[in-house]
């Protein structure tokens, strides 16, 4: 296949990591907080770590960078200041002093709350919501934009200054304290556009050609109203007449209804999605009429996942929308944020498996490559197909990803293997009697405090300071603590606590074959916060038991049942890199069948009740709503098939640990579990009154402790939610336990509130014999 060269292709991309190869910007910010290291010295850190990213960038071939996608915490509160959105109660902290203040806002503190924190789309990256209502007053502060953007300037650099986009801003917005809860930050538009014309206008005079602004929430549904606000906006700021030339960006997925919109609108070039929704979006290009004279940044590598990219299927649709624009670049889908930095740094991978990962700098390399082709024709990046062609054979031909044994076992699931051998009306009886359990019981969510200890022991054993039977003999020691302190507080189903768990996902991966671990593969999950997410790149199968041993020797210890404890596959898919080669379904589908060999071995081992998290499921929920019903089915269907094989009398739990599962209510009675946790202390139990209104039909434990808190819930309070629950739900159906798991909370606020949990059930139960 050869091209004809397009004049000029460039490649770019919209973000880059932030943290530096060895997490220096973590240790910086939080030596920061500690009074360790100065503001000047954390300054310098961050204006060295840019530098080294430009460089890099630059260097690997791409001419105009990135600049003000740095963050010391997050790019959504950088734009909340950019706008002066400061929330009241944060003003003063922030007049004082401009980065205590911002960390305020980031962290709280001890008598002032910080902004709420939720998810960054469908990514693992979190962002402080801003907080407006209709008093907020905006007011530029383009400080921060123009500095990095002169920074890069001044190394010699053409810079491109990225900006959360003022739709995408408003509509991640929500109601400020105070405010009524139904008010709509995007009324605010017109109240903002002066400041974004503003910032603007700054940035063109601070040296930018180009400025980006970031448009995600446009690959949402999106009502006519909001289609209407984000025309208004881009017609607004297109027609300015002091502006840079703007480049809008949208990723994540298609844009649908919003693609004309912005196909329309006068402004200069237009950034579009070209990984999984590829299709989509090329045929509503095309029938937008395309971007005559404009530029189209095509984002073909995808940069949210850590494979390599397929260089044939890439230059075709490049090829495809040469004919749609009037200049085509190539770049990421979306900001490298989402990758860790640098594949070449995992000296523990096979080389052979490490040539099919590209992180962040691998990627770049790769956008270079793919302009180079685009602009220069395929002959010029020769060698580099034919290498990316051996990669990918290499990758689909190997025995790490194409496992006989799997992909039979996979093939022959039949819908019986999804199904419990009993509906659940005719299961309980034979659960209740097989665990003699009372009315109301009470539970909890697996996880007791990590210690110290437990956090020593672990770095113990990696460090070689003790060996494997040492370790063992250190998490057996934590187990029966955990054990007597249950029985003497008088819970009824115990748990062996998972001290010996790292992480619920990093746990299972790492006892699976077809899962990968990553030395630095570090992503920034929120602030200072980075994980190490596993990559789940080959089929998958369980060679030997992963939890078995541990729960059989928390149940040799008590006469009650003990509760197993096992991640699902729904959350080893979510916190995991993915394969991108197949269906998520099929790959869910191996996962579940790994877990299922642990459910049943389990159940052969005597465990009774067996407990299957998944706390991702609401939040793995595809962007758009024409795409919930496809992956609800894959869903459900794997959890189905990691629990269904066991018999009758074993007790299938599941725990979820948000109170917002309105959309997806019908799913979690789909998964047939036979008890559900959710949280629910913080909501005064409105998550029990919302199962109910769907006719739920099973057991739930709306949870009556909030474990986000060291605070300790009274007896009393505790039994109060629990008569709020008796109200939606039977008290035959109704369980007793916290929000979630108790692994961030220190051991005397556990003892104390597990003790009132207990003594609040008795009280309800003393309660509901009496009035019968
Ligand atoms: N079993 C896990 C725990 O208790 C569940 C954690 C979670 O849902 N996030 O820690
Ligand atoms: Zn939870």
């Amino acid at each position: 296949m050869t091209s004809k060269p397009a004049a000029a292709a460039e490649a770019t991309v919209y973000g880059y990591p932030r943290q530096g190869r060895g997490r220096e910007l973590k240790k910086a910010i939080e030596g920061f907080w500690k009074g360790r290291v100065t503001a000047d010295a954390l300054r310098e850190t961050a204006a060295g770590l840019r530098r080294t990213n430009w460089r890099q960038l630059a260097d690997a071939g791409v001419r105009e960078v990135p600049t003000g996608d740095f963050s010391y915490y997050d790019h959504v509160l950088d734009t909340s200041v950019m706008v002066g959105a400061i929330p009241a109660r944060h003003r003063e902290a922030v007049a004082a002093d401009a980065l205590g203040g911002y960390f305020a806002m980031a962290r709280g503190t001890q008598d002032v709350a910080p902004l709420e924190m939720t998810k960054w789309f469908d990514t693992n990256y979190h962002y402080l919501v801003p907080e407006l209502g209709p008093d907020t007053v905006f007011a530029a502060d383009p400080a921060k934009q123009v500095a990095e953007l002169t920074e890069a300037l001044a190394l010699g650099h053409t810079g491109r200054p990225v900006l959360v986009g003022p739709v995408t801003y408003l509509l991640l917005a929500k109601p400020a304290p105070g405010v009524a809860a139904d008010f709509e930050p995007l009324t605010l538009l017109d109240r903002l556009l002066p400041v974004y014309a503003e910032v603007l206008a700054d940035l063109r005079a601070a040296g930018a050609e180009w400025v980006q602004l970031d448009e995600p929430a446009l690959v949402q549904d999106r009502t006519p109203a909001e289609l209407s606000a984000a025309a208004r906006a881009y017609r607004d700021l297109g027609g300015l007449t002091d502006r840079p030339k703007l480049l809008v960006a949208s990723y994540f997925d298609r844009l649908g209804d919003a693609l004309p919109v912005l196909a329309k609108a006068p402004v200069d070039g237009l950034a579009i999605d070209f990984t999984e929704s590829a299709a989509a979006n090329l045929a509503d290009l095309a029938a937008a009429g395309g971007l005559p004279g404009k530029r189209l940044v095509a984002g073909v590598v995808n940069g949210r996942n850590i494979w390599i990219n397929d260089y044939e299927k890439s230059l075709a649709t490049l090829g495809t929308l040469l004919g749609l624009a009037g200049r085509v670049d190539v770049a990421a889908s979306c900001s490298l944020l989402h990758v860790p930095l640098d594949a070449a740094a995992e000296r523990d991978i096979d080389p052979q498996v490490a040539r099919w990962l590209a992180f962040a700098q691998q990627k770049t390399e790769e956008i270079v490559t793919l302009a180079r082709g685009l602009g220069q024709g395929t002959g010029a990046i020769a060698a580099e197909l034919a290498a990316n062609r051996a990669d990918l054979a290499s990758r689909a031909g190997s025995a790490l990803t194409r496992d006989p044994a799997v992909r039979a076992r996979t093939a022959a699931v039949t819908d019986a293997d999804g199904r419990r051998s009993l509906p659940y009306t005719e299961r309980t009886a034979a659960q209740r009697a097989h665990l003699g359990l009372p009315l109301l019981p009470t539970t909890t969510i697996g996880s007791f405090p990590q210690t110290t200890e437990l956090r020593t022991a672990r770095a113990d054993l990696r460090a070689g300071r003790i060996d494997t039977a040492g370790y063992d003999e250190r998490i057996r020691g934590e187990i029966r603590e955990v054990l007597a302190f249950q029985e003497k507080a008088g819970i009824d189903v115990l748990v062996h606590g998972e001290p010996e768990r790292n992480d619920m996902v990093q746990y299972f991966a790492e006892q699976l074959v077809g899962y990968l671990a990553t030395q630095h593969g570090w992503v920034q999950s929120y602030g200072t916060r980075y994980v190490r997410p596993p990559i789940l790149a080959g089929d998958i199968s369980r060679p030997e038991p992963m939890t078995v041993g541990w729960t059989t020797y928390a149940q040799s210890l008590t006469e009650r049942p003990v509760k197993g404890m096992l991640t699902g596959p729904v959350t080893m898919l979510a916190w995991s890199f993915v394969r991108d080669d197949q269906p998520l379904g099929d790959t869910a589908r191996q996962v579940a069948l790994a877990l299922r060999d642990e459910v049943l071995d389990l159940e052969a081992a005597g465990t009774s009740v067996i407990q299957v998290d998944e706390p991702a499921l609401r939040e793995t929920l595809p962007l758009r709503a024409a795409d919930h019903a496809g992956y609800l089915d894959w869903a459900t269907e794997s959890f189905r098939l990691t629990t269904a094989g066991v018999r009758p009398e074993t007790q299938i739990h599941t725990h979820m640990c948000y109170a917002e599962f309105g959309d997806i209510v019908q799913a979690i009675d789909d998964l047939d579990a036979d008890v559900i946790s959710l949280e629910a202390a913080r909501s005064h139990m409105q998550v029990a009154t919302e199962l109910a209104a769907h006719g739920y039909p099973r057991e739930a434990g709306p949870g009556v402790y909030d474990i986000h808190s060291p605070r300790v819930p009274s007896a009393e309070e505790a039994a109060a939610l629990l008569r709020k629950g008796l109200t939606a739900i039977p008290a035959e159906r109704l369980w007793v336990n916290p929000d979630c798991g108790l692994k961030t909370r220190g051991w005397p606020e556990t003892r104390a509130s597990l003790e009132n949990l207990v003594a609040a059930a008795r009280t309800v139960r003393a309660e509901l014999a009496e009035s019968s």
